[in-house]
């Protein structure tokens, strides 16, 4: 039995017990998955606990850096993140799963991006992920980032794109938000305005929640294609379990298995 959880601030609505489960179960593999908050404050004294608990382990805000000083080895695409999302409890072993997510989310929903020109907005932490792994994957990329410095100090660790300090009005192959705006308390807003949204391809948020947020709702509204982050989530879940397993991720297996999900769960 594989004994795992989930740790952030407040995991109380988190999808991840749901998502494992389902993946595990499919894969023939019985598992516990428990949700554990942490208040911020207490991280330092539970951090211990964690590695003793369960065989392995999701991390999600605030601790993806802070967990790192506790680990023996950062792994895949980790070091380069700055920050980890999984881990291998024996091992002390971190992983990051979002770059994966994120472009098998694009693949299977037909986007493709080597040659496109891209638009990505912000530049935190699911941001930086995602432009490495779309500059890797040989796109033509364009960050905007309200935060001038944040912008700055991406561009000097990454390269590979171009800076922009103020939001376009041209076309994209396909736009991104990655700005989090949208969501929570910003449900309805949208970071780029509709006239710049007609100009491009396709537009993918990171956002699921709202399944569709202001920003795909523009672009739908302008004939444009959309895609929610709501895959990019059960995959780098799906990763995850992989690293779990020692089992060697499939794309098609993946997308299967997302789709059973999707169906099952509405
Ligand atoms: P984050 O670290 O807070 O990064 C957001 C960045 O966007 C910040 O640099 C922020 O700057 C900037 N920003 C905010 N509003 C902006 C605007 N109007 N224009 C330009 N830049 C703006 O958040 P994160 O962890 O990267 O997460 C971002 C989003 O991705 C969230 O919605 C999260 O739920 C989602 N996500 C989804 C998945 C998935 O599996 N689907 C995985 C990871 C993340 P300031 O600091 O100035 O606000």
């Amino acid at each position: 039995m594989l004994k795992l959880a989930v740790v952030g601030k407040d995991v109380s609505q988190s999808q991840s017990p749901q998502m494992h489960t389902f993946i595990l179960q499919r894969l023939g593999v019985p598992c516990s998955y428990e949700k554990v908050s942490v208040p911020p404050e207490a991280f330092a004294s539970r951090a211990e606990e964690l590695f003793r608990t369960y065989d392995g382990f999701c991390v999600t805000i605030p601790f993806k850096a802070e967990i790192i000083p506790y680990l023996k080895e950062l792994r895949g695409d980790a070091p380069a993140f700055g920050a980890v999302n999984t881990v291998r409890a024996k091992e002390r072993a971190g992983y990051n799963t979002d770059g994966f997510g994120f472009l098998l989310m694009l693949e299977n929903a037909g986007v493709s991006v080597k040659g496109k020109t891209v638009l990505l907005l912000g530049a935190g932490g699911a941001g930086r992920s995602c432009v490495k792994k779309l500059t890797e994957a040989g796109a033509s990329v364009s960050v905007y980032e309200r935060n001038a410095e944040r912008l700055r100090a991406v561009y000097e660790e990454l390269g590979g794109f171009t800076p922009l300090g103020e939001l376009p009005c041209k076309p994209f192959d396909v736009a991104i938000n990655c700005t989090g705006i949208g969501m929570h308390d910003t449900v309805g807003i949208s970071p780029a305005p509709r006239e710049l949204l007609a100009q491009c391809g396709v537009a993918v948020d990171l956002i699921y929640v709202p399944a569709e947020s202001e920003f795909l709702r523009l672009a739908r509204e302008a004939g444009k294609r959309t895609v929610n982050g709501a895959a990019m989530l059960f995959y780098q879940a799906y990763y995850g379990d992989c690293i779990f397993l020692e089992r060697q991720p499939d794309a098609d297996e993946a997308r299967e298995l997302w789709l059973k999900y999707s169906e099952e769960n509405g």
